[in-house]
């Protein structure tokens, strides 16, 4: 049996750190058993789904690394489900009802008024059936059969049909409800995984019904608590929180992964530059109930601790060509973001604009700019040049770097001097000095 997972979003809006978080557990679940991971276009609502949400779902996921391995369309799959729901129909396990979302509704607050859980009731057999209305569907839950599975996150899980509505599976115009084609193409997929949120675990629970019904064994199921901003709640900002908005603020893809792989799981965030250490350790009974936390602070000095450890091939397409990889090495700890490297390179080759120095530095800027001249700039220049600063003036410490750092770089704090400053002309050197 190959493990298959699907990753199944409706196309109609962009997909938020949510959603990416459950696409990515359903993927790093295959990767890690060397099976499939299937994208499933739940286009069932022809009138709100839209190609571009198509389009940006597909280039998220590649963006983000999550390779899937076949993409399938709800849309072009209605035969299918016609036929199935002809099976389901004669099997009496589908069947026609007439009463208006009106009627519905009234019935629900009567049931509400007497205390009682607002279950469907169902017509009795060979009620009236009126004249002229097109029927809608419901699927008839077998009351007799408690539900019952053993959920990879949750653990055991009963639920008592009796208690539940039929559920709503077809509109009477014809169009389809999420539940039954979805079951449909899971049985068609081969899915031997779902994972999704814990909004859905009511709908499994009819669900397997489903598949008993349609002659299948039910998937295992996986429900993850639910990804909540800072404040506790799932925020606004968090439901529209997406993949290029992260991007242009220059979060690399594998930070998200990083961390959307484990939080809210017994497992701790940690900066990987590739995926393999998450894809060996995805285990759904390390994931907790309680809903995970998501926060943008976080991500942000993820995203910094990645990049101090990312190799030059990883980032060089996306660098200025003046940052050479010896040069990246000496200023990735200093990045927020990839894109930062780019105001290192008038550090480098100028032009140059130090900022004035205080009369208490002049004296150690005379003596650097007179020594620098002088310097072999393939051998350790830095300590070459403080040591004749010291020399000269006496001075140590952070009176010694501390105003050779500003001339030279302009900043008071940046990488390793000593790495940096032979990653710098000679001549470019001597005229930051002499101007200072
Ligand atoms: N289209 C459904 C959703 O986005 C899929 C749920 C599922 O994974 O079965 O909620």
């Amino acid at each position: 049996m190959t493990v298959t997972t699907r990753f199944a979003p409706s196309p109609t809006g962009s997909l938020h750190v949510g959603n990416v978080r459950t696409a990515l557990h359903n993927w790093l679940w295959a990767r890690r058993h060397g099976g499939r991971f299937l994208l499933r276009i739940d286009d069932t609502d022809l009138e709100r789904s839209k190609e571009e949400y198509v389009d940006a779902i597909r280039a998220d996921l590649a963006w983000l690394g999550l390779d899937v391995n076949g993409e399938e369309r709800q849309s072009a799959r209605f035969a299918l489900y016609e036929g199935e729901f002809e099976k389901l129909k004669a099997a009496g396990r589908v069947y026609a009802c007439y009463e208006t979302p009106e009627e519905l509704d009234i019935r629900r607050k009567i049931l509400l008024s007497r205390g009682l859980p607002p279950v469907y009731e169902r017509k009795p057999e060979g009620a009236p059936v009126p004249v002229g209305v097109a029927p809608h569907w419901r699927f008839k839950l077998d009351h007799d059969a408690p539900i019952e599975w053993t959920d990879m996150v949750r653990g055991p899980q009963h639920f008592e049909p009796k208690t539940m509505s039929d559920p709503v599976v077809r509109r009477a115009d014809g169009s389809w409800l999420y539940l039954l084609p979805s079951v449909i193409d899971d049985i068609a997929m081969g899915i031997t995984h779902v994972v999704r949120g814990e909004d859905h675990v009511s709908n499994t629970a009819a669900q397997i019904q489903m598949f008993e019904a349609l002659g299948a064994k039910p998937p295992a199921f996986a429900h993850e608590a639910l990804l909540v901003g800072t404040e506790g709640k799932l925020s606004k900002r968090l439901g529209s929180l997406g993949m290029a908005s992260l991007r242009d603020e220059g979060i690399e893809p594998i930070a998200i992964v990083a961390l959307l792989a484990r939080l809210g799981t017994s497992d701790p965030v940690e900066p990987v530059t590739m995926p393999a250490p998450l894809i060996e350790s995805i285990d759904f009974a390390r994931f907790g109930r309680a809903p995970a936390r998501f926060d943008e602070a976080e991500l942000a000095l993820l995203n910094q601790k990645i990049l101090h450890h990312t190799d030059y091939e990883a980032v060089a397409d996306r660098l200025p060509a003046a940052i050479t990889e010896a040069r990246w090495n000496a200023i990735r700890p200093n990045l927020m973001t990839v894109a930062e490297a780019a105001g290192w390179v008038p550090v480098f080759d100028g032009p140059f604009d130090p900022p004035p120095a205080g009369e208490s530095d002049r004296a150690v800027l005379d003596a650097a700019a007179a020594a620098a001249p002088n310097i072999d700039w393939t051998n350790d220049p830095w300590h070459v040049l403080t040591g004749a600063v010291k020399d000269a003036t006496g001075a140590k410490g952070r009176a010694l770097f501390l105003p050779l750092r500003r001339a030279l770089t302009g900043r008071d704090h940046g990488p390793d001097m000593a790495e940096l400053l032979p990653l710098v002309a000679k001549s470019e050197v001597v005229a930051r000095l002499s101007a200072a």
